[in-house]
């Protein structure tokens, strides 16, 4: 019988994990499949572990996975997938903002042979206007400057076939945007429309720091697009001011220069030192994402690891 595992990075999730065990058990009985549900405790400082090893040893489909600290999101899922052996995995939050009743549907599209079924939300319950529009506006630049197209509004929440996994193990970079990497294997990929629920229980784990963070990470792993502008907008205020300096030159020249232009002067200096700036700080985001993956870290370490037992 081909085997499901479900992969559940959990961070400080211990209020809630026991009934998102139940609600991802009640479907998985339903499928005709051997199931596995591995959870990946991130380094929590809650007793989300305690409770993952309770949940082992009342189900023998539960699989723990201790990381040694916190490694964030894409690390945590990185883990777990490497420890996938089924046939195929489902990626899910530990919130319950992505409904696992889903599952059988992802299953379903799978077996008509699909490689990578992801859900994408036809709704964001439970989040202000702001966090909507700042998503928004995201997927509309990362559309524009990169050219893996990353569908939108759709988060980790997907099936991944054997081979998807098999191709997402060879990519090893370190600042992984997940969202990117999953389209980027490609193969045969289908979206699901569902109703993103708020959470059920705990707090996001995310602020606006973070989220923009989480953009630049995106934006320079998946587009070099950014260095490009830099380039150019360089080149434009080149010739801006090699115009600028013939006019100023040509003007002293014909008619003298009794000293005067200092906003000019200062308007010039400011706007190319700005400039210089900018692109200064662009080329530092590339380069300092270089130098960490040549630093060629693991990408996360384990505390122990311990299969399920049926
Ligand atoms: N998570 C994790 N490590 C982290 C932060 C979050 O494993 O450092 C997990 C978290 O426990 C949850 C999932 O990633 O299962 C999504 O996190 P969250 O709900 O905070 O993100 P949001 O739904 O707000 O995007
Ligand atoms: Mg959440």
């Amino acid at each position: 019988m081909p085997k499901l595992t479900v992969v559940v990075p959990a961070y400080n999730e211990s209020e809630g994990l026991r009934d998102f065990h139940a609600r991802v058990a009640a479907v998985l009985d339903r499928l005709d499949l051997e199931t596995e549900v591995l959870y990946v405790d991130d380094g929590s400082r809650d007793d989300t572990y305690a409770v993952m090893c309770a949940l082992r040893e009342a189900d023998p489909r539960v699989s723990t996975l201790k990381l040694s600290r916190n490694f964030g999101k894409e690390l945590a899922l990185t883990a777990g997938l490497d420890h996938v052996d089924a046939d195929a995995a489902v990626v899910i939050d530990a919130d319950l903002q992505d409904p696992p009743e889903l599952i059988p549907t992802f299953v379903q599209h799978w077996r008509d042979g699909y490689d990578v079924v992801y859900g994408t939300r036809a709704s964001r319950a439970g989040e202000t206007g702001f966090k909507k529009m700042t998503a928004s506006g995201f997927y509309r630049v990362m559309e524009r400057l990169s050219s893996t197209p990353i569908p939108r509004d759709t988060g980790d929440f997907r099936l991944l076939s054997r081979r998807a996994l098999d191709a997402l193990g060879k990519v090893r970079e370190r600042q992984r945007f997940m969202k990117g990497l999953f389209t980027w294997v490609g193969f045969r990929q289908l979206s699901v429309v569902y109703h993103r629920d708020p959470r059920h229980a705990g707090e996001t784990k995310w602020n606006y720091w973070k989220l923009w963070n989480f953009a630049i990470d995106g934006i320079t792993s998946f587009s070099g697009a950014p260095l490009k502008l830099a380039t150019y907008v360089g080149l434009i205020a080149a010739l801006v001011a090699f115009g600028f300096a013939l006019w100023v030159l040509g003007k002293a020249l014909l008619f003298g220069d009794p000293v005067r232009g200092y906003p000019s002067l200062m308007v010039v200096v400011l706007f190319l030192g700005g400039v210089q700036l900018m692109a200064l700080g662009v080329i530092g985001e590339y380069l300092g994402r270089l130098y960490v993956e040549s630093k060629q870290r693991p990408l996360y370490l384990i505390d122990e690891y311990h299969p399920s037992v049926g």
